[in-house]
């Protein structure tokens, strides 16, 4: 039984063509700059790779271009037993903690709820439309990145802010990432053969989007994103926490609007607003090197990062687990380390030969004596929103 997973963006959508129980089978593509010039399609399998360069003005033409593209290569969606396709969606506030099969209802319902995420829902509910016209006998499943936060205990989800204007407005932590904390955590106690209710987790989700969350008999019961992706830890682009005065005060002092102020949030911070460069590669290149901004900008990742997991290891009395996960935290062992030296007190102790290994699979990166079990596990969000669409529809 395959599965068509979307996730789709503003000016691109990532797609990747599944068996849940075939881990060979595997087509992964990409639509790139959606209605800017030179939009592209790139279709992924096996070891090949096939290119197409055409004018992709919108989403419906990006999916229709795509599917040509995949018949070419021997995989149209319309003959290769695609039982349903699942929609990543950022954005369900509380109409939808759940996947859903898509209705028409359904979908206006993630177009209104594009006043939360005005940056996401529009494009993910674009994807879907597509979709639903290229396929229009398949049933399709929404997959919200909300859902794993859906249940925040009260005095985790609730902003310190006049209660009456928070009701009105729906202001409150709503949490991202959900589809890779959910993933990762059940993975988690699955790999350390334990039930899932009986482990206090931290999982920290580190790749360009950056967010960590606590887990405790079996629900999240805190996570650093909030009412926005913009909260919490620093990212590539995104701030992460800041005085919420600094807004009003660079409203007045530097005559910035919303817009304004959500482009110096969500592009122009995080490790490239202070060295210019958001990818982790590069930033540990110039770290190694000793550039000064580089050294400073790692510094400040690790800080706030510290100071998460210092607050969970309080909110859970004690952690059974922490996970790493994502571009980053898979990846990245000397940012691990750093992010955990000298927690000894804590119950937490790294083994160096264990974190410098790469690995695609899950492991254990603390020493046999380490109270808290410190692990890497490779997230795979396209894997658990083909689980939950199948397990909707079939
Ligand atoms: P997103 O899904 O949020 O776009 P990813 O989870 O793909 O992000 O992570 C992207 C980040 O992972 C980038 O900052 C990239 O530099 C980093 N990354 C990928 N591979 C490595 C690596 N080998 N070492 C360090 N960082 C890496």
């Amino acid at each position: 039984m395959r599965v068509l997973v979307l996730n789709s963006g503003s000016s691109s959508v990532k797609f990747r063509l599944l068996d849940p129980e075939d881990p060979a089978y595997l087509v992964n593509g990409i639509i790139e700059r959606i209605g800017e010039s030179g939009s592209r399609i790139r279709v992924f399998f096996d070891d090949e790779e096939i290119e197409h360069v055409t004018d992709i003005p919108d989403h419906k033409a990006g999916v229709i271009a795509a599917f040509a593209l995949l018949s070419e290569s021997g995989h149209d969606p319309r003959h290769s037993n695609i039982v349903t396709v699942g929609h990543r969606v950022v954005m369900g506030g509380d109409l939808f903690t759940k996947p859903v099969v898509v209705t028409d209802k359904v979908l206006d319902a993630i177009r209104e709820l594009s006043y939360l995420a005005p940056l996401h829902n529009p494009a993910n509910a674009d994807g879907i439309a597509a979709v639903r016209i290229a396929l229009p006998d398949i049933p399709q499943v929404a997959v919200f990145d909300t859902a794993f936060f859906a249940d925040l205990p009260e005095p985790s989800r609730t902003y310190a802010i006049d209660r009456e204007v928070a009701t009105r407005y729906g202001v409150r932590r709503y949490g991202f990432h959900g589809t890779s904390h959910d993933y990762v955590s059940h993975r988690v106690a699955e790999f350390l053969d334990r039930p899932y209710e009986s482990l206090r987790q931290i999982v920290l989700h580190l790749g360009n989007g950056a967010s960590a969350s606590a887990i405790a008999e079996g629900r999240a019961v805190d996570t650093s994103m909030g009412m926005t992706p913009m909260q919490g830890l620093v990212m590539g682009t995104r701030s992460g926490d800041i005085d919420p005065g600094v807004m009003t005060y660079l409203s007045r002092a530097a005559e910035m609007d919303a817009t304004d102020l959500d482009h110096l949030l969500n592009r122009k911070s995080g490790l490239r607003g202070l060295c210019g460069h958001n990818d982790f590669r590069e930033l540990t290149d110039l770290v190694e090197a000793g550039d000064p901004d580089a050294v400073l900008a790692y510094e400040v990742y690790l800080h706030r990062l510290r100071m998460y997991i210092g607050g969970y290891l309080m909110l859970l009395g004690g952690a059974d687990t922490i996970t790493f996960t994502a571009g980053v935290g898979e990846n990245a062992p000397k940012m691990r380390a750093d992010a955990l030296s000298g927690l000894e007190w804590f119950g937490i102790e790294i083994d160096p030969e264990r974190n410098a290994l790469r690995s695609k699979q899950p492991r254990i990166i603390s020493t046999d004596s380490s109270r808290v079990t410190v692990l890497v596990v490779p997230t795979d969000e396209e894997l658990l929103i083909a689980r939950a669409a199948l397990s909707v529809t079939q």
